[in-house]
């Protein structure tokens, strides 16, 4: 059986945490313009085999396909009646892939809306990542992995929302560019020791960074987040470097072997939970669980 995550990063124990799901979902045919979480509904079996392929590449936790499930991107999809359906189905489906000893961890992604644009009040967020999470954990999630965070008003209602309203654990990653020598910044402006602080500040158990530019800076992104944060554990799912486009395809320029041997650094730097964002796939898990 599961313990909490948190509990088990307490033993000391480095995790692994799952690859990309966008990419390849894209793989299985998910055609662009389409609405990828309505693969939950509509495509049950495909999103089950992501899953099932990072738990069988040896993922100790693996996501759900809910990262665009609040209503403000479901309603690009005229889907936002339907969160609380399609959240379900994302982690019930994650569930049967995890069984009972992997940990599912629900993704929740920024709702596109900018607060201080006055798009939306903070309610209205509150709202929508209160219905999301409150679905995750129906179907079956553990924790949520509020990720590709920018603005820290946005992912601070993110984690209130799950903390007042759930039990699941809490993830909160930001994702970062880097704008200068060991400069990391958000598209918000945001450091990684400022989100770092806010994350835990709102409640966040876990903290790290998603996305972005490669395993090598990340290096730099969690040690500059260790700096401001002994304690609380890190959790990073970096992609396999900046996408190129060749021959009219994309591709991710870091293979496995690249990011499983920069995988030993990144625990030094004090991550305790490693995984891939954008273009990593089974392969690089497997490779970065194998080297550590
Ligand atoms: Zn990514």
């Amino acid at each position: 059986m599961r313990t909490k995550i948190t509990t088990a990063v307490q033993t000391g124990k480095i995790l692994i945490s799952d690859g990309a799901w966008g990419t390849f979902l894209h793989q299985k045919g998910l055609q662009s313009g389409e609405c990828p979480e309505l693969w939950n509904i509509t495509h049950p079996d495909k999103v089950k085999e992501i899953a099932q392929s990072y738990i069988d590449a040896g993922s100790d936790m693996i996501e759900t396909n809910s990262f665009g499930g609040t209503s403000f991107k479901l309603e690009y999809f005229g889907l936002a009646d339907r969160v609380s359906e399609i959240n379900e189905a994302a982690a019930r489906i994650s569930r049967e892939a995890a069984g009972e000893n992997k940990w599912v961890i629900g993704s929740i992604g920024p709702t596109g809306k900018m607060l201080v644009m006055g798009d939306v009040t903070e309610v209205e967020l509150y709202e929508a990542f209160k219905t999301q999470a409150i679905a995750l954990e129906k179907g079956g999630a553990d924790a949520v992995c509020i990720e590709t965070m920018s603005d820290i008003d946005e992912a601070s209602l993110a984690i209130q929302a799950t903390k007042e309203n759930t039990k699941l654990e809490i993830i909160a990653t930001f994702t970062f560019e880097a704008t200068g020598e060991n400069q990391f910044y958000t598209m918000m402006g945001v450091t990684p020791g400022d989100a770092a602080i806010a994350a835990v500040q709102a409640g966040a158990n876990i903290i790290g960074a998603n996305c972005g530019n490669g395993l090598k800076n990340m290096i730099t992104i969690v040690s500059q987040m260790r700096e401001v944060d002994e304690n609380t554990p890190i959790l990073v799912h970096a992609n396999a470097g900046l996408p190129k486009v060749e021959n009219g395809k994309t591709v991710y320029p870091e293979t496995p072997e690249m990011m499983g041997e920069l995988t030993g650094q990144i625990i030094q730097a004090g991550a305790n939970i490693i995984g891939g964002c954008c273009g990593t796939t089974p392969e690089h898990i497997r490779v970065m669980k194998a080297s550590i």
